[in-house]
Parts: C-alpha cells; sequence; structure tokens
C-alpha cells in the first residue's frame, strides 16, 4: 500500500495501473476512519481490482461556522485501519497540493441544494462537487464508492457524474450502523453520553418514515410529522429538517406515487454536532 501526497505522482500511478488492464476504483474520504468508510473500502475491493483510498479533509466544503479546525484528523491511524483490506494506493494530499492557487474554480450542479442540508449549508455540496471532480480527474477510475448516509452528496454526485459525462460508474454503499442504530459518522466523537444515548432519534425517525411508506402512507407531510415526533422524544434533541424529496430532483412531491424512489431525511443538533441521517424507499404499489 504506497502512500502519496502528489496529485501527479497518484496519476502516473494509476496510468500504469490502467496500462496494465486494471479497473480502478476510489473511496474518497476525509479520514477519521470508522467501520463505515471500511465497509466502502471492502467493497472497493471486491469490486476492482487497484484500489485508490483518499484522505482528504476538504476545507472548501466547510461553512465559516463549522467544524474545519476541531475535524479528527490522524493519519497514521487512518492507515493502520486499511492495512491488509486491499488498498493499492492511498491519495493523501495538504491542501497546498489540491489548492496551490486557492479554489477558484468551481463544479456545481445548481439547484440541487434548495432541500435537505442545502440551505442550511450554504457552499457546502459546491465544495463537495468540486473536490470530488478533481479526485476524479487525478485518480482516473473506473468506479466510486459512496456511502447512502450522506444521501444528497450521493444524489449531487451522480448527477455531476451524468452532466458532466464523467466516465466513471458511482456506487452506492448501504450506512453502516451501531448495534443501537445510530449511523456511524466521524461526528459521534463529539458527543456526550446523554447525547450518545438519545442519538438513537435519528435512526428510529428514520426507520419509522420508511416503514409508514411501506405501510402504504403517501402523504409526506404525515411522514414529516412522524419523524419530528420522534426526534421531539430526545430532550436535547434540536431538529435541523425533516423531509421526503425525490431521489432524482433532490426535491419534495405533493404525493408519493408507486415507483417513485424517494429518501426521508434528516439533521439534528446535539449542542454543536450535527448528525444526519436518512431512509431511501421505492414506494411499493397501493
Ligand atoms: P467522510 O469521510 O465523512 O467524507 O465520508 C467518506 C465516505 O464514507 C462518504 O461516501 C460517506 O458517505 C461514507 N460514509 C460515512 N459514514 C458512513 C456510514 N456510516 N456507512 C457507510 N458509509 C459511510
Amino acid at each position: 500500500m504506497q502512500v502519496v501526497s502528489s496529485p501527479t505522482q497518484v496519476q502516473r500511478l494509476v496510468q500504469d495501473a490502467r496500462a496494465g488492464g486494471h479497473v480502478v476504483g476510489l473511496v474518497p474520504t476525509m479520514g477519521a476512519l470508522h467501520s463505515g468508510h471500511l465497509s466502502l473500502v471492502e467493497r472497493a475491493a471486491a469490486t476492482a481490482d487497484f484500489v485508490v483510498v483518499s484522505i482528504f479533509v476538504n476545507p472548501t466544503q466547510f461553512g465559516p461556522a463549522e467544524d474545519l479546525a476541531r475535524y479528527p484528523a490522524d493519519l497514521q491511524g487512518d492507515l493502520s485501519k486499511i492495512e491488509g483490506l486491499g488498498v493499492d494506493l492511498v491519495f493523501a494530499p495538504s491542501v497546498g497540493d489540491m489548492y496551490p492557487e486557492g479554489p477558484t474554480t468551481w463544479v456545481e450542479v445548481e439547484g440541487a441544494d434548495r432541500h435537505l442540508c442545502g440551505p442550511f449549508r450554504p457552499g457546502h455540496f459546491r465544495g463537495v462537487t468540486t473536490i470530488v471532480a478533481k479526485l476524479f480527474n487525478i485518480c482516473l477510475a473506473d468506479k466510486a464508492f459512496f456511502g447512502l448516509k450522506d444521501a444528497q452528496q450521493f444524489l449531487i454526485i451522480r448527477r455531476m457524474i451524468d452532466e458532466l459525462n464523467f466516465s466513471i460508474e458511482p456506487i452506492g454503499c448501504p450506512t453502516v450502523r451501531e448495534p443501537d442504530g445510530l449511523a456511524m459518522s466521524s461526528r459521534n466523537v463529539y458527543l456526550n453520553d446523554r447525547e450518545r444515548k438519545q442519538a438513537v432519534v435519528l435512526s428510529q425517525a428514520v426507520a419509522a418514515a420508511g416503514k409508514l411508506i411501506t405501510d402504504g402512507e403517501r402523504d409526506p407531510e404525515i411522514i414529516q410529522r412522524a419523524m419530528r415526533a420522534i426526534v421531539a422524544s430526545a430532550p436535547d434533541a434540536v431538529l435541523q429538517y425533516a423531509e421526503v424529496v425525490d431521489t432524482r430532483t433532490i426535491a419534495p412531491v405533493d404525493r408519493l406515487s408507486a415507483g417513485r424512489e424517494v429518501v426521508a431525511a434528516l439533521a439534528v443538533f446535539f449542542g454543536g454536532t450535527r448528525l444526519i441521517d436518512n431512509v431511501f424507499v421505492t414506494v411499493p404499489p397501493s
């Protein structure tokens, strides 16, 4: 497993792998790796034969009031977690390697951030699509692996790949959870014991939303109300949003019609820690 920080060196190594006929898989991460990330790495190793993991805390996707300065970082710990999982190359650049002139070129999927996290994190998804486009051009992957836990991120990247004709297959991987249901996240370490116990409401709320839809509920407002009520049962939880949107348009629908794929998603604060969760559901016939 080679660890490289230079974008041009990564391009050369991946070009060599491609010339040797290898299918290249990319797993983009911001480090602080947990079992959720490792599940993507394992999927990549099972699907591709040259696996690149990128580790880069991308400053352009953090808002001024967000947690960039305290985001957990432990490159050596991360490398030891992925050692032995079939990773060929770790791309771990510095901010200067990625933005030598500062970021002046942006990639943006217009209008895709009007709902869910978008309104609360202005500029976030533009930062994500820009860094992912750069990673695609540097790592020259055939397949890229993303967690469905970050639902809006996955949907926006999928649209960017489509609209910009990247020759890359995006693969959405299921959310890995703690035994009580809490979605694994690098940010869970910020929670105190009391908050950690209450944080189970996120997974309970999205599970309830999924069940309502599969049981026949077709009114998004009723589903959103049910999610809000479950979150409200945790005394320290502050709901930011609970929404049901179509996965293609990333926009709300009036009624859930059969065959449509929707995602019910929410964001909740515990103190200064913001957590998200979601469930993807294809609406069954009534
Ligand atoms: P991050 O380091 O938070 O940017 O995440 C890197 C990738 O790991 C993204 O594609 C995330 O969606 C994915 N990921 C994060 N948490 C989980 C999880 N609990 N289960 C599956 N994938 C995850």
